[in-house]
């Protein structure tokens, strides 16, 4: 069994933000997202977070450094053409170094997508690492998942476990690997969508965040230019400021939502006696959701968990009042009670929100 390489001792975050700073990778000022919950986690329209914007970005791209068939600046110049703010290319088991690239006026976040083994059923894990400085050892393809994450972890890297439901990965490969090592999964995958109708992974998603595990949930392009494969998936990040530092902390704290398609424009949450109220205005819509686990009837809203437009009319607007005390699956509490917000437009594409848990 091979591990990942251990010539060089795993740095600190600490250290590992002054080595990326001088490096010119990732600016110094990222603080540990480990040690700096203040509630707003999973929530960019939280009033209390600081003065920022909204960014838009695509956090899995291939170039013809792996098996992209367009260069880095290519890959770089479409997504600035197409009016991104932040990119990550993350070919695979290789850092495209941002450095040697124009960004556009794109932030460019060092990343990769490093293969790794151990699903149950055999399947190997695609982990996307965000913010590895260039000239980081990575981990060999053939070494443990659990080993691998545990070293981009370790070398301050945020984790999203790649389209799932492609790999073939199960909902307990995912929560196998060491507690708090991952950001969360995809939800969405463009290019398997394209490539063989598996790109979308919200049931393993479901499942985890039911299960206690604080997933944040990703839509990305996977593009490799061989079809139709850019412009699908993206995520709307809420941060400071539109630098590799402060993206990456706002990916890390769920300060964003994931689109292929729709804008949430807003999701006010207020306590109410029993539970949360929960306002949402989103572009126009067919239908906006207010979900958790289990079917709808077994939901923890009281009235409606669903607003919905007729005959082909849009809506903006849903409100719901969210229960925790009638968060039920078949009679029984549910072990992590959560809500979600996901909106849909009449072309099927999708907007969802982070999970609030009650
Ligand atoms: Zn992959
Ligand atoms: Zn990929």
């Amino acid at each position: 069994m091979v591990g990942p390489p251990t010539a060089a001792p795993a740095p600190r975050l600490a250290d590992y933000l002054a080595t990326a700073a001088r490096d010119g990778t990732i600016p110094a000022g990222m603080q540990s997202v480990d040690s700096d919950r203040d509630g707003t986690e999973g929530n960019p329209w939280a009033l209390d977070l600081p003065p920022g914007g909204w960014y838009r970005g695509n956090l899995h791209c291939h170039t013809t450094n792996s098996d992209g068939r367009l260069s880095p600046q290519e890959t770089v110049d479409w997504f600035a053409g197409a009016g991104y703010h932040f990119l990550a290319l993350t070919d695979h088991g290789k850092i495209t170094d941002p450095a040697a690239l124009d960004g556009r006026g794109m932030c460019l976040l060092p990343a990769t997508e490093l293969t790794a083994t151990g699903g149950e059923l055999g399947a190997s894990y695609h982990l996307l690492a965000l913010g590895v400085p260039a000239r980081t050892v990575l981990p060999p393809p053939s070494a443990p998942a659990r080993e691998s994450v545990a070293w981009l972890h370790q070398h301050g890297a945020v984790v999203f476990v790649a389209h799932p439901h492609w790999s073939g990965l199960t909902v307990a490969d995912i929560a196998s690997l060491p507690s708090g090592t991952v950001a969360g999964i995809e939800i969405f995958n463009g290019g398997t969508v394209l490539d063989s109708h598996k790109g979308e992974a919200v049931v393993h998603w479901d499942e985890g965040l039911a299960r206690g595990h604080r997933w944040w949930g990703i839509a990305v392009d996977d593009t490799h230019w061989h079809s139709l494969d850019r412009g699908l998936g993206w995520v709307m990040v809420r941060a400071p400021e539109c630098t590799p530092a402060a993206l990456l902390r706002a990916l890390a704290r769920g300060h964003f939502y994931a689109s292929s398609g729709p804008q949430i424009r807003r999701l006010s949450v207020r306590p109410e006696p029993e539970g949360l109220l929960l306002e949402v205005e989103t572009s126009p819509c067919a239908i906006i959701y207010a979900l958790g686990y289990g079917s709808r009837n077994q939901f923890a809203v009281d009235g409606e968990a669903i607003a919905r437009g007729e005959r082909g009319t849009t809506i903006t607007t849903a409100t719901f009042h969210v229960r925790k005390h009638v968060a039920r699956v078949d009679g029984r509490p549910c072990p992590a009670p959560y809500v979600r917000v996901q909106c849909v437009d009449w072309q099927r594409r999708s907007a969802w929100s982070n999970p609030l848990f009650l």
